[in-house]
C-alpha cells in the first residue's frame, strides 16, 4: 500500500486486552467512531490480531501490528514473520517502538533489518523514534532523533518513502502523564522534515506524515494536530477507552 501525506491517529494497545475485550472495545469503537478525513488504526495484540480484522472488515479501522520480525521465516522462536501478517489481512506494522528498543534490545541495525523487509513485503511501516530525558536535558535530542533517523532509514531508497509514517515519541513523554509541549512537538516535527529534505529532497520531506506520540489524551490532542507540521497522533494509554480514543480522533 502506497499513501501520502495524510492525518492519522492509531492506538497502540501494547500488552492489553484479552480476545473478549479486545472484541468489547472494536465494537464500541466501531459505533461510535466519528465521521473523519483521518486514518484511524488500532495494533491489538499479535493474538488478538486475525479476530481484530475479521471483527472490522466493512469498518474504516485498520489493523495493524505492534512489531514483527526481520527474517523471512524459519527458526526464530516466539517470533512474527511479515508474511503472517498479511496473509491475515495486516499490512501496516510499527516497528521501533521505545519499548522493543528499551526492553527487548532492537538496535538501530535491526531496526533497519526490519523496516527493509517489511517494505520489500510491501508493508507500510510506523516507524518510532525519539529521545529520552538525559538527551533533552543534555540538549542532544535533535542528534538523537536525527542519528535514529538515519540508521535505521536514510539508506533506503526514494521510493520507499511513499510506505513510511514517521511517529515521534519522546521517551519521557510516554505513560507518563508528561506531554511535549504542543511547540516542542513542532519543533521536532519540523527538525525532522528538514533532516530528510537535507538526505533526500523537499517533496519527500513534505509528504511524509509525522505523527506526535506520548500522553495525548483528549485534553491535549487539539492543540497537539493543530501545529503544521503534525498530521497525528500515535496513542497509548488513552487509545484503550473507547470514549477517549474517539474524542482525539474528533480532535484531529
Ligand atoms: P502513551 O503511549 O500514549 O500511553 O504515552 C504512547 C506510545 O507508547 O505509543
Amino acid at each position: 500500500t502506497q499513501k501520502m501525506r495524510s492525518k492519522i491517529v492509531a492506538g497502540n494497545w501494547k500488552m492489553n486486552k484479552n480476545s473478549a475485550e479486545t472484541e468489547a472495545l472494536l465494537t464500541e469503537l466501531a459505533a461510535k467512531l466519528p465521521d473523519t478525513q483521518a486514518e484511524v488504526m488500532v495494533a491489538p495484540t499479535f493474538v488478538n490480531l486475525q479476530s481484530a480484522v475479521k471483527q472490522l472488515e466493512s469498518s474504516t479501522i485498520e489493523v495493524i501490528a505492534q512489531n514483527m520480525h526481520f527474517g523471512e521465516s524459519g527458526a526464530y522462536t516466539g517470533e512474527i514473520s511479515a508474511d503472517m501478517l498479511l496473509d491475515i489481512g495486516i499490512d501496516t506494522v510499527i516497528i521501533g517502538h521505545s519499548e522493543r528498543r528499551a526492553y527487548f534490545g532492537e538496535t538501530d541495525e535491526i531496526l533497519a533489518k526490519k523496516v527493509k523487509t517489511a517494505l520489500k513485503k510491501n508493508m507500510r511501516v510506523m516507524f518510532c523514534f525519539g529521545e529520552e530525558l538525559d538527551d533533552r536535558k543534555s540538549e542532544n535530542h535533535f542528534n538523537v532523533v536525527e542519528t535514529q533517523l538515519k540508521n535505521a532509514l536514510f539508506s533506503l531508497d526514494a521510493s520507499a518513502w511513499t510506505s513510511i509514517i514517521l511517529a515521534y515519541e519522546p521517551v519521557w513523554a510516554i505513560g507518563t502523564g508528561e506531554t511535549a509541549s504542543p511547540e516542542q512537538a513542532q519543533e521536532m516535527h519540523a527538525f525532522i522534515r528538514k533532516t530528510i529534505t537535507d538526505a533526500y529532497d523537499t517533496s519527500i520531506a513534505t509528504n511524509v506524515s509525522i505523527l506526535y506520540g506520548g500522553s495525548v489524551k483528549p485534553a491535549n490532542a487539539e492543540e497537539i494536530f493543530s501545529k503544521p507540521d503534525v498530521d497525528g497522533g500515535l496513542i497509548g494509554g488513552a487509545s484503550l477507552v473507547a470514549d477517549d480514543f474517539v474524542a482525539i480522533i474528533e480532535a484531529i
